[in-house]
């Protein structure tokens, strides 16, 4: 058990040609047999992925042998296999999806300042600060730090936006920002200096290093933390556990989550196991009857049987708004 790693890892770092960069970096994971998610842009690499504790040490050796990314650390979890299912190793125009056109920042000459885990700890217990959750709502819900704000948007994208529409609130308060391995924030931190927004701060190596930390083991984190494999959620906090997530269908606590079974809607709810049978792993009524519902597929349901559960939904409603 536990003999394979999953890596998180970024850099910023100038690379001239993404596109053979990611064709050759291809070629060097799979030597390693790593099966995982890889991005190169112009400005770095945004990597996770899996593979064997020997052959994720030498893809580490590997990289911290290249010049481009010998500084270059890594986030490191223990896992019982593979985390993912393939390989993508792929060039892309930004290394995260904020979009900022001609207000983007490069962390290298702007980013907010760096905290470790045990000043963010200190920082977050202040009442002039107000801690900002970079990452997307359904991330949030399943988890994040104690009295966190949740920017009222879909992805990261729009934060931009939403902090232009909200900046009373952080007005003359101490700005700190946090997200799953710290990549996100260099941009978004440096992005809210250039807005003029003067003290600024990001918590080093994200939630990720912050869990690991033996002064902080977490703690003041609720719920669990999202992740892009198919781990879905990693715990957080050592100390205690908080449930924050919500049954989509029901409102209780709830860290299970499920892609909604009507495949042209894919969302991501929480639900147990219970509701998701009872809903037929639909978000919505649409969602239950769409002709391709994977749920039914998945469980070969009759009409007949789809029909029942549906019926029991209705009657349900009725019942409950007499
Ligand atoms: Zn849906």
């Amino acid at each position: 058990m536990e003999n394979y790693q999953v890596l998180l890892y970024y850099h910023y770092v100038n690379i001239e040609d993404p596109e053979s960069f990611a064709k050759e970096h291809k070629a060097v994971c799979e030597s390693f047999n790593l099966l995982g998610r890889i991005l190169f842009s112009h400005e770095g690499v945004n990597g996770t992925c899996s593979g064997t504790k020997e052959d994720t040490a030498r893809y580490i050796n590997y990289m911290n042998n290249h010049p481009l990314f010998h500084e270059m650390p890594f986030k490191i979890d223990p896992s019982d296999g593979h985390a993912f299912q393939k390989l993508k190793v792929k060039p892309r125009p930004e290394l995260v999806t904020l979009r900022l056109g001609a207000e983007d920042v490069d962390p290298h000459e702007i980013t907010g300042n760096y905290l470790e885990p045990e000043d963010f700890y200190q920082a977050m217990q202040d009442e002039n600060t107000v801690v900002i959750d970079a990452r997307n709502d359904y991330e949030f819900d399943l988890g994040h730090f104690r009295n966190a704000i949740r920017p009222d948007i879909r992805t990261f994208r729009e934060l931009p936006q939403w902090i232009d529409e909200h900046k009373e609130k952080f007005k003359d308060k101490r700005i700190l920002t946090y997200c799953t391995g710290g990549i996100r924030c260099e941009k978004f931190s440096g992005w809210l200096l250039q807005k003029g927004f003067e003290n600024v701060n990001q918590l080093h190596g994200g939630i990720a290093t912050y869990a690991k930390h033996p002064a902080t083991k977490g703690q003041l984190w609720d719920g669990k933390m999202y992740v892009f494999d198919e781990r879905i959620s990693v715990p957080i906090n050592q100390v205690e556990h908080v449930i924050v997530g919500r049954d989509h269908f029901d409102g209780t606590p709830c860290e299970r989550y499920v892609n909604c079974g009507n495949p042209d809607c894919n969302e991501q709810i929480l639900c147990s196991e219970e509701n998701e049978a009872k809903y037929l792993r639909g978000c919505t009524h649409a969602c239950r009857t769409h002709p391709r519902n994977r749920y039914n597929e998945e469980h070969n349901l009759s009409t007949d049987e789809i029909n029942r559960r549906l019926l029991a939904l209705e009657t349900e409603t009725i019942d409950t708004t007499m």
